[in-house]
């Protein structure tokens, strides 16, 4: 594996684990979603790195010999870059690293707002057609509790546009996020706009607080009761009974989910509820990830 020179910590999706992560971007233009702490620290606060030093890191990787067939553009919204410098990059990922087939990065919902659908075919053409989308939940009261600062609508307008350009969505909602009083309308809003949207892939993850439930209740106004375990595969359940999806990816297996589900949708539906509902009912029956195990 090839490791450039980043500003640490460093994050990517686990299906990017043999990718080369290329650091387009430091931290997280947003940075402001309670949920989150990834970019918290000093040397994260958010700037660009220059086409220069990113020409040159392609240069040295290029250098080596090495075969790189998939790149993860960092860190937390490299779609952010405007579409003249993301060609830029892509076009330099061409020159120095001709094997490349697939480049992907997180996007938020509103790093496509400037971008036109011509405009990201364009940059699928050049590889990158991948993007993670955190849209956490479809649920508009929920979003503005956490501080997502997106909605369905933004979120949906997003997905429909990657999709209209030829591109993939992978989409992470984030069990367990709305608490015992939000559960069901986060669910159920998260399947509408995961059913509006169709994206290649969905993934949960489960909202958790290592660093404590301060700034998460601060949208909250201290109303937050974090679900017990079978509330989370209560939700769960209340989650792929409303999807209706026809042919999406499903991934339930981060390491902060107690019970892995994996699968796709809607054809493995029912089988997938059945492991949910045995989980309720006889937990020893299903075998459940221990808290020691579960990666906060
Ligand atoms: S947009 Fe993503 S990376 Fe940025 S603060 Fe929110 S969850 Fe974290």
């Amino acid at each position: 594996m090839i490791q450039l020179p980043h500003i640490e910590p460093v994050f990517r999706p686990p299906s990017e684990a043999r990718s080369l992560i290329l650091q387009v971007t430091n931290g997280c233009s947003w940075n402001q979603c309670t949920f989150c702490e990834m970019y918290t620290q000093e040397q994260k606060r958010f700037h660009l790195k220059k086409q220069s030093q990113i020409e040159q890191e392609l240069k040295a990787v290029s250098g080596t010999g090495m075969p790189v067939r998939r790149i993860f553009l960092a860190d937390g919204d490299a779609m952010t870059l405007s579409f003249r410098r993301l060609k830029q990059i892509m076009d330099a990922i061409q020159h120095y690293l001709p094997d490349v087939q697939r480049v992907s990065s997180y996007c938020l919902p509103r790093n496509l707002k400037h971008k036109t659908v011509a405009e990201l075919s364009e940059l699928g053409a050049l590889g990158l057609n991948l993007f993670y989308v955190g849209c956490e939940s479809g649920d508009d009261l929920v979003l503005e509790k956490v501080k997502k600062g997106e909605t369905f609508d933004s979120s949906l307008a997003a997905l429909q546009k990657i999709k209209s350009s030829g591109s993939r969505s992978s989409v992470m909602i984030l069990n367990g996020m709305g608490g015992k009083l939000y559960s069901e309308q986060h669910a159920v809003n998260s399947a509408r706009l995961m059913n509006r949207a169709q994206p290649e892939y969905l993934s949960t993850l489960v909202v958790s607080f290592p660093a404590g439930t301060e700034r998460y209740q601060s949208g909250f106004k201290g109303e937050f009761e974090p679900l017990d375990q079978a509330g989370l595969f209560r939700e769960m359940r209340c989650l792929l009974d409303s999807l209706e999806l026809k042919n999406t990816i499903f991934r339930s297996d981060h390491a902060s989910n107690y019970l892995v589900l994996k699968g796709t949708l809607n054809r493995d539906k029912s089988r997938l509820l059945q492991t949910v509902q045995a989980a309720l009912e006889q937990p020893g029956a299903v075998s459940l990830r221990p808290e020691w195990m579960r990666g906060l």
